[in-house]
């Protein structure tokens, strides 16, 4: 037999397989030791087969059989991603194991199991031996850890010393434990609503199901319930979410309900902790997994339910080879699984929901808050006015009014700013004209290097504006109020105030999300001002108002999805507003008060905005009617991305002119921008309406490749610049 290992996989320049010999006891999944470049490294073993291409004297053993690192299913996936995004299988296993292990911190899927030797006399005085070993006899046996948690690591140590108990080194058993009903977090009894959405969760036949529920409608109940059941059914849980430093409420919770059977792989933890939590799903000691996007890939058996939380989270997207959707991962596992996927969200992706409506996933709603507590009211001031009128501050007088009574009530508000990235669409602040290209009916994003305008989607260039075409005045604006701006102003207005500063300047690190966060929640502030990361999740029970003070920012950022963005941002971050007793209210800041997207927004209106985006979607021909696809070619030398691109041009213009009325738009350019960190970069996008040509999209540019140019191909990408 031969065996194809993936080797010592930390190192790039070695991500392909290499054949070895097996020896006894070697199945796919295996960690093995193998003799590799005059070493012995670490290798793990994908497949058996008979024969091999090598030559049989240049085939050497297997050493060592380490242990059983990947389940059947981690197997069976490495090789359909890999195949799926035309990517190495040693790139794509790197995504199933902890940096830990790459590194070949030797680990044994073995734990320590203690068993009682009967007969023997545990002094009276010793109560905690007494105590572990009268519960070992009931229950038979425990593990090691277990037991020293319970009764102290002295006292189970001091029983086997007795000689009243032995510890074995036990292969563990991969049966996951059915004791559900520890923890102290007690279950909120479901609400009708919640037990109907369980209900028909459970009891559909799709796969899929998108539990679409307004904010605070009590998802998470919802989540900790089908969680809680699949344990019952002896079966395991994967819970994903956006980011779960930023979402402390929602570990309490998981900690309270499930105590030490949840693992928790979250970016706070060391190296050391993650592989730690790592071994404790491999070996089912811990049986739901809880993290963001890269979590999907958690080593768990027998899955019984997979939640994807806020699932229209840019931050589901990877951005590094392969670029996969951790949707589209979930769906693959809970395929294998024969389990639920649960994506929940209060404002779905437009793609999702069209899979809801076409009867590809099944939908499940809430269409209510808790105790039927009111959205809070989303009220609209226009700036438009206001630069009339002569303010020139950040704040219009409504919010001002609203903050002033806010703060008089000792209630606390958040101020959120709308930045993503820095590219800056061009607006005028006397009628809200926003500068757009001419063919694609998307913002256009100024360029300062160059001076001009730029459409991300065509790669045309415009002239920079000095006055609006629209209504002839000058106020044009690119960059709005940064964060530490809008602070100053806010100091100066309420001197008295206490104001807090959440952005990427004030929160290096993890764990400053979380101080600041902390901080807020124990009223130790006012006022939290801060960009996208106070949208998420948070549940402030004394904030009454929320203000966005750019709204537009959004909306015209250029992208085909800003208006999808524009909704889910203000339904967001008004759900902040009002979650407990008293009403919340939200203060809108636009130059742009008739857009339609506000319009739903305000009326949280998701089926109105849906119907009109799909419209508008359709007709453009963008996304879910057709696929984006970029090549990027990048390297450090210019004449040599250029040279790369125009093979990978070549190679594909093949497939265009072969089928020419499955593209929309096929062209080569610079990326709008052409250097980031020294490297050069240069693209053909494509805009087609047959994902069947993606295949030969990716085989054929990715042959282009060579020692300095990298060149990959993205999909629907989430930025264009
Ligand atoms: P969502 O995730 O939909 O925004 P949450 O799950 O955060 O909503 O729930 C909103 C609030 O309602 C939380 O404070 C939660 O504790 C509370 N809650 C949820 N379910 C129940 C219930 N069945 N009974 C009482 N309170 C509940
Ligand atoms: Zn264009």
């Amino acid at each position: 037999m031969t065996a194809e290992v993936i080797v010592d996989i930390a190192r790039s320049e070695v991500d392909r397989i290499f054949e070895y010999t097996a020896i006894d006891g070697v199945t796919a999944g295996c960690r093995v030791r193998v003799p590799f470049g005059g070493r012995t490294v670490d290798g793990y073993v994908m497949r058996l087969k008979e024969g091999s291409d090598c030559p049989p004297e240049r085939l050497k053993p297997i050493l060592s059989v380490v242990d059983e690192a990947l389940t059947p299913e981690c197997l069976a996936l490495v090789r359909s991603i890999s195949e799926r995004y035309h990517c190495p299988q040693a790139l794509t296993l790197r995504l199933f194991l902890p940096a830990e292990m790459r590194r070949g911190t030797v680990r044994e899927l073995t734990r320590s199991v203690v068993y009682p030797v009967a007969g023997a006399d545990i002094p009276a005085r010793a109560k905690s031996q007494a105590a572990a070993y009268a519960y070992l006899l009931e229950a038979g046996s425990a593990p090691l850890a277990a037991l020293a948690a319970r009764f102290g690591r002295s006292a189970a140590s001091a029983l086997v010393e007795r000689g009243a108990a032995r510890v074995q080194k036990e292969r563990v058993e991969r049966s996951p434990y059915t004791s559900v009903g520890e923890g102290a977090g007690a279950a909120h009894a479901l609400t009708p609503a919640q037990q109907r959405a369980v209900s028909a969760i459970e009891g559909s036949s799709k796969t899929v199901q998108l539990l679409h529920g307004v904010t605070g409608s009590g998802k998470t109940e919802v989540y900790l319930t089908l969680i809680a059941r699949a344990l019952q059914e002896g079966r395991t849980a994967l819970f994903l979410v956006p980011e779960i430093s930023l979402t402390p409420q929602m570990l309490r919770q998981l900690r309270e309900r499930f105590g030490s059977r949840a693992a928790i792989l979250h970016s706070g933890l060391s190296a050391g902790e993650k592989f730690d939590e790592w071994w404790r799903l491999r070996t089912g000691e811990a049986s739901i997994a809880v993290g963001a996007r890269s979590a999907v890939f958690a080593p768990l058996e027998n899955i019984g339910v997979i939640v994807l939380d806020e699932e229209h989270d840019g931050s589901y997207r990877s951005e590094t080879a392969p670029r996969y959707e951790t949707a589209a991962i979930a769906r693959l596992r809970a395929a294998y699984n024969g389990c639920k996927l649960v994506l929940g969200s209060a404002t779905p992706s437009v793609e999702t929901y069209r899979r809801a409506q076409t009867g590809e996933y099944d939908l499940v709603e809430l269409p209510e808050r808790i105790n039927r507590r009111p959205l809070p009211d989303i009220a609209i001031a226009d700036m438009r006015r206001e630069v009339r009128r002569g303010n020139d501050s950040p704040f219009s007088a409504l919010l001002r009014e609203e903050l002033e009574d806010c703060l008089a009530r000792g209630n606390q508000a958040i101020l959120f700013l709308n930045r993503r990235g820095y590219a800056q669409s061009v607006i005028c602040r006397e009628c809200g004209y926003v500068a757009k290209c001419e063919q694609c009916d998307v913002s256009l994003t100024y360029h300062s290097e160059e001076n001009c305008l730029k459409c991300h989607y065509c790669g045309a260039a415009y002239k920079m504006l000095t006055a609006c075409p629209e209504c002839g005045g000058t106020h044009l604006s690119y960059a709005g109020t940064g964060t530490q701006k809008v602070v100053g102003a806010l100091q100066k207005l309420y001197p008295q105030a206490r104001i807090l500063r959440m952005d990427a300047d004030t929160t290096a690190g993890k764990e400053g999300h979380l101080r600041i966060l902390r901080q807020f929640a124990a009223h130790e502030a006012d006022i939290l001002v801060g960009t996208q990361m106070v949208a998420k999740g948070h549940d402030f029970p004394s904030v009454t108002l929320v203000g966005i003070l750019d709204a537009d920012m959004s909306l015209h950022f250029s992208d085909y999805r800003s208006g999808e963005r524009t909704f889910q941002l203000i339904t967001q971050v008004a759900g902040r507003s009002g979650r407990a007793e008293e009403a919340g209210k939200v203060v809108l800041q636009t130059y742009d008060p008739e857009n339609y997207i506000l319009r739903f927004a305000v009326n949280y209106d998701y089926a109105g905005f849906y119907k009109h985006e799909i419209a508008l979607r359709k007709a453009t021909a963008f996304p879910p009617f057709a696929t984006i696809v970029r090549v990027m070619a990048t390297g450090e030398e210019e004449a040599k991305v250029a040279e790369v691109l125009k093979a990978v041009y070549r190679a594909l213009e093949e497939v265009y002119r072969r089928d020419q009325s499955k593209f929309l738009f096929f062209n080569k350019m610079k990326a709008p921008v052409k250097r980031i960190q020294n490297k050069f970069r240069y693209q053909v996008l494509m805009r087609i309406t047959d994902e069947g040509l993606l295949p030969l999209i990716y085989e054929r540019a990715l042959a282009c490749r060579t020692r300095d140019v990298l060149v990959y191909v993205e999909e629907n990408p989430a930025s264009l610049s």
